[in-house]
């Protein structure tokens, strides 16, 4: 029988006092948002602490709002509310569609987007996509506050860049202009996904050449990652673009350093990589 050891829960009223109490409790504490993913480890015993500090009950921290040109999630904001967010919607309409195919209603209901970048499980649909969309962390520490890019916010599974004590109070996502058209694909048999694909693609006036691209691919690999090589053979003239989508799957796959695990080998993974760049680039499309 999984039991949940005897814990404390602290409740701060602002991020100051949060990262206070953190710094005090030291190793026996950890920020807890939703819960889906720490309260499971407790009860599984792998992760301990005497002390959880809940950082949901902090006013205006769950805010989804533009800001200077950004969208400006808060970090406790939950997946179904991003899904359900009218802004969001109407300016990103992508990163609602990812929202919507996170987990079940009852996780998206309580599971929050920090809580998921902070995890930094390997299997995470929002970190994929917020890489190709060029996403920043706002995060507060005992040191102050600083902003970490996606590019740089994962250290390898479950594992960040946050500096002990430090907690993430916002992801920034800069409103890409009406040129780019961006699109997310996912591939899940089980109960997270076994690969998920970001794409990109800004066009020139006349819809024809791709004057920059992003692309990004998670789940497959320790971490979510992006591919210089790959966007370079996503960019030119449309036409050499969709001939080149084979040899950008192939570089997008050396990039990610493929694994053989339970969800499959790495040559399954490569071939999947190859069959959803192609969806991600049709559905990119779709409507331009
Ligand atoms: C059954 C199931 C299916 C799932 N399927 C998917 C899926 O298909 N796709 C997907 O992407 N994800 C999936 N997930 C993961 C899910 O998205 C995460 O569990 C959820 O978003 C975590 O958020 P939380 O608020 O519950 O985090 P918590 O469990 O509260 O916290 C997780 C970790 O983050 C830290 N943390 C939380 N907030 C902060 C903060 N603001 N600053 C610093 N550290 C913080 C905590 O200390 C803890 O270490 C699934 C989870 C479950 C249980």
């Amino acid at each position: 029988m999984m039991l949940l050891r005897r814990f404390e829960i602290h409740q701060p009223s602002n991020v100051a006092e949060a990262v206070q109490m953190g710094a005090h409790f030291g190793e026996q504490a950890s920020l807890y948002a939703g819960g889906t993913e720490l309260l499971l480890a407790m009860k599984h015993d792998v992760l301990r602490y005497k002390h959880l500090i809940d950082v949901k009950v902090i006013p205006g921290l769950e805010a989804i709002e533009l800001r200077d040109g950004m969208i400006r999630v808060g970090a406790t904001a939950t997946h179904r509310s991003i899904e359900r967010s009218a802004l969001l919607r109407s300016r990103l309409p992508v990163f609602t569609k990812m929202e919507s195919l996170v987990a079940n209603v009852r996780v998206r209901n309580t599971g929050t987007l920090g809580g998921n970048l902070c995890f930094a499980e390997p299997h995470s649909d929002p970190a994929t996509l917020l890489l190709v969309l060029g996403a920043s962390v706002a995060v507060e520490g005992p040191q102050g506050r600083r902003e970490i890019l996606m590019d740089d916010f994962f250290a390898g599974p479950y594992e960040t860049r946050l500096a002990p004590n430090e907690m993430m109070t916002a992801i920034q996502i800069p409103l890409p202009s009406g040129r780019w058209r961006s699109a997310y694909v996912k591939f899940q048999v089980h109960e997270r996904p076994m690969l998920g694909l970001a794409l990109a693609l800004e066009t020139t006036e006349d819809g024809e050449t791709f004057s920059r691209a992003r692309v990004a691919v998670g789940c497959v690999s320790p971490c979510p990652q992006r591919s210089a090589a790959a966007e370079s053979l996503l960019t030119g003239p449309r036409p050499e673009i969709e001939r080149n989508l084979p040899l950008a799957a192939e570089a997008l796959a050396d990039s990610a350093e493929l694994i053989d695990d339970q969800q499959g080998s790495a040559e399954y993974k490569r071939h999947l990589i190859r069959v959803f760049l192609r969806r991600a680039f049709v559905k990119a499309l779709e409507g331009s």
